[in-house]
């Protein structure tokens, strides 16, 4: 069992295998989930004037309580066109430049127009200065909004191009291949012999990679056969950053991956990890290649991806920090001690608290259906009583 390796040691081995690939410049429109490769510094002010926050009309707080002669409008899109004067108010509406001289904005509904003159007929406006975004108070030049090596979510979209950048720089996406291994398999929705089963993991993996920054080629599949096994690979290794075995991992007389990947001339940086499920999980360069190779158990195959397939990936895509997020939660159940390898139990986080499935046999598919969570045993964890703390894995 000692040559087993620790988790946080396999997945340190393979993030060092590969350096991130190289970066391209991407339109906006193209670069959500992927990862800047420089760090996103504002090239302007935010605003770049002082601007309204509400509609209403601009003043000077010296002037209350009013009233004002209203002498203009200033709407977003176009300077004020005047000054404001001791006496005087414009119109303002949200997001327009403040004009010159005005420090304040009363909002439309503490005050009443008549043609020209606008008494104060509410509260006013509180302090100087109410209702207004001063200059730079998002951000300022020179500013940096997001770090290299930062996902583009949604909002760190908004950001970047707020920022006044034009294309970003993000990390090139490695081209993937996923080839399935077995006999047995057929393609899922296909008419089954007896002995053969649908191929569940080519969609699964094809699903939990569609949100990240990879291009996946169509999926492979070879029988349980050596030799086609080390043609296809040597095919594949041409056009890809990233070869995904599955199945055929482990010790049986039809698990051929590793001697296929040394019959292709690649060769095994390591090979068996201190987790349950996944044991068998085969890590290995061919070519200018990675080889991860993946248990064909689905729950296996599931959890080795999601802890090492997917790091990866983000890796090679410039991902500052590739690994997934570990948080913790109570258990809602008591949980047993834990044994020789780190168990990734299949669970449902629910109000706040963790309940391990009863069924953790790696070859079920079913409690993946429901698991939101992947609840972490460690090696020779003491038993625990419901309401101790766990730590998980999010993974729906
Ligand atoms: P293996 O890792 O090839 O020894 O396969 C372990 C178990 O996973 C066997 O029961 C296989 O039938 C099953 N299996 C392998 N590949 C897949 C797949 N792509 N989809 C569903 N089950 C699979
Ligand atoms: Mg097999």
């Amino acid at each position: 069992m000692s040559a087993l390796l620790p988790v946080e040691e396999a997945q340190a081995r393979l993030l060092a295998l590969c350096a991130p690939l190289a970066a391209e410049k991407i339109s906006f429109s193209e670069c959500f989930g992927r990862y800047t490769s420089d760090d996103i510094v504002a090239q302007r002010d935010q605003p770049a004037a002082p601007q309204s926050a509400m509609d209403g009309y601009a003043i000077r707080f010296a002037d209350l309580p009013g009233p004002w002669t209203i002498i203009g409008e200033s709407a977003a899109g176009t300077a004020p066109d005047r000054r404001v004067n001791a006496g005087e108010a414009m119109r303002i509406f949200t997001g327009a430049m403040l004009p010159d001289g005005a420090d304040t904005v009363i909002v439309q509904e503490d005050v009443t127009a008549y043609d020209t003159t606008l008494p104060l007929t509410g509260d006013g406006p509180g302090p100087r200065g109410r209702h207004i975004r001063a200059r730079a108070s998002d951000f300022a030049a020179g500013d940096c909004l997001l770090p290299a090596g930062t996902r583009l979510t949604p909002g760190a979209i908004a950001a970047a191009a707020m920022s006044g950048a034009n294309q970003l720089a993000v990390g090139r996406r490695p081209r993937v291949a996923i080839l399935t291994t077995g006999d047995e398999l057929v393609q899922a929705g296909r008419a089954l012999a007896p002995g053969q089963i649908p191929d569940s993991n080519s969609p699964m993996l094809a699903a939990m990679l569609a949100g990240e920054p990879a291009i996946v080629s169509l999926p492979h599949h070879v029988r349980d056969d050596r030799a086609i096994l080390a043609k296809v690979l040597k095919d594949l290794v041409r056009r890809h950053d990233v070869i995904v075995t599955v199945g055929g991992a482990s010790v049986g007389d039809h698990d051929h991956v590793r001697d296929a990947l040394q019959d292709a001339g690649g060769n095994i940086d390591f090979w068996k990890i201190a987790m349950r499920p996944g044991k068998p999980l085969i890590a290995g360069r061919i070519g200018d290649a990675v080889l991860l190779g993946l248990p064909g158990n689905p729950s296996s195959a599931f959890v080795t991806a999601t802890l090492f397939l997917l790091p990866l990936l983000r890796h090679l895509a410039g991902a500052r920090d590739p690994l997934p997020a570990i948080h913790q939660a109570p258990l809602a159940t008591a949980l047993d001690g834990g044994g020789a390898r780190r168990d990734y139990l299949r669970a449902r986080l629910e109000n706040g608290r963790l309940t391990p499935f009863v069924g953790q046999d790696s070859g079920m598919t079913q409690p993946l259906a429901t698991a939101n969570a992947l609840l972490i045993r460690d090696i020779a964890a003491a038993p625990r009583d419901a309401g101790a703390m766990a730590h998980y894995i999010v993974i729906a």
